[in-house]
């Protein structure tokens, strides 16, 4: 068939998980978690499976969980959604986003992202006719160029993408950077679409901007967020969408004809256990792994970038004598290979393979896992 996403293979995630089962590498590449769940979200899940919860979802999403969504952003963020037609369950973060851009986007109109991507936000875009207009963060800092961003604003701009904490490069946006977004945009149609998945992972005491808190914003946002990362299960592809009434009623026309519904006991359970408030520990859980992880590959010859929230941190090999010239996928590959330790490397997310020789590692992993990958690394030396 004539494709639609001709230049699109298997993505990178896939790809160096394969390599590292492959080599026997230490996985820090991939996003998830090497650890379990808390046991009592089992017992939830087990309790919804044996109590009956096994047919269809109503469309939005089972309302105990929507109303503790609600709940919990009005607490977190100040804003409140209408539980019963502001918030849907959606299968993932990556079916809200795709969702979110296929009823805003006609063929021909334009979205703006930031480079590096995440790396759904570019083929949901073209699959819908849409056409990327993609604004480029550099490093070491990755903060948005604010004339490049007004430069790609144009008449045929419906939306605009923006994710933070950031994945790949875990940096945070700041209430300045929303508010220059929102006077940006202020006489124009654009869309927000605000990826938050990593909205529980902050760390050094920052606060996470949640587009929820900035009415402006919040007033033509989707805002988006995943249980798979707030409570250590990715496979269960279960993530929400917020908006105000008029955005949120496109939505739902869509979901409803993309997936129906989302899996049923999997949502009861989560608005049992909601309530414990677990996410709050978030921060503090992973910036104990961040911390562990520097701290043991400190010395280990790259140089590693300032990691402020998510489960991520990138480091350059720019410097190294004998790989520094490499591209970044030659890097991780052979990193993976005869060093032992998988990571992806950012020139993924770039379109057009640009490289900064950056490669990201992910430190959602138990602590003998992480001290096995720093103790590999320090074969670098
Ligand atoms: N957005 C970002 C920035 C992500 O990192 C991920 C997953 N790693 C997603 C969206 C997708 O989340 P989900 O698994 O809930 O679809
Ligand atoms: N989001 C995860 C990452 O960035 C991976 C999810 C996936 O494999 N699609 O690593």
């Amino acid at each position: 068939i004539d494709s639609k996403l001709p230049d699109v293979g298997t993505t990178i995630f896939t790809r160096m998980s394969v390599l590292a089962q492959q080599y026997g590498a230490v996985n820090l590449g991939q996003g998830f978690p090497d650890f379990d769940c808390d046991p009592l979200l089992l017992e939830r899940m087990q309790s919804a499976l044996l109590h009956g919860h096994n047919q269809y979802a109503p469309m939005a999403g089972v309302p105990a969980l929507r109303e503790e969504i609600s709940r919990q952003i009005a607490s977190l963020y100040g804003r409140t959604y209408d539980a019963a037609t502001e918030i849907t369950i959606t299968a993932g973060a990556t079916q809200a986003i795709h969702t979110a851009i296929s009823i805003l986007v006609q063929p021909g109109d334009e979205v703006i992202l930031f480079e590096p991507a995440y790396d759904s936000y570019d083929p949901s875009i073209r699959l819908n006719g849409g056409v990327p207009v993609r604004v480029r963060l550099h490093a070491p800092d990755y903060r948005p160029d604010w004339e490049a961003v007004r430069a790609a604003l144009s008449s045929r701009t419906r939306a605009i993408i923006i994710n933070t904490p950031h994945n790949p490069t875990a940096r945070l946006w700041t209430a300045q950077d929303m508010q220059t977004l929102a006077e940006l945009i202020k006489d124009t149609n654009v869309v927000v679409i605000s990826d938050e998945v990593y909205e529980h992972m902050i760390f050094d005491g920052a606060r996470h901007e949640s587009v929820a808190r900035h009415p402006a914003l919040a007033a033509r946002a989707f805002v988006i967020s995943s249980f798979g990362k707030a409570f250590h299960v990715t496979g269960w592809k279960i993530a929400y969408c917020c908006a105000p009434l008029d955005l949120m009623r496109e939505f739902q026309k869509a979901h409803q004809f993309i997936v129906f519904c989302t899996h049923a006991p999997s949502q009861y359970a989560l608005a049992d256990y909601l309530p414990q408030g677990a996410h709050l520990q978030l921060a503090s859980f992973y910036q104990r792994k961040r911390d562990l992880f520097l701290n043991a590959v400190a010395d280990c010859g790259l140089q590693w970038l300032p990691s402020q929230g998510s489960f991520f941190v990138s480091a350059s090999f720019a410097h190294l004598e004998k790989q520094g010239d490499w591209p970044a996928l030659a890097f991780a590959e052979w990193l993976t290979r005869e060093v032992g330790v998988a990571c992806i490397p950012l020139s993924s997310f770039y379109h057009d393979g640009f490289d900064e020789k950056v490669v990201r590692f992910c430190f959602a992993k138990k602590d003998e896992t992480l001290q096995e990958a720093a103790s590999r690394l320090q074969r670098l030396k």
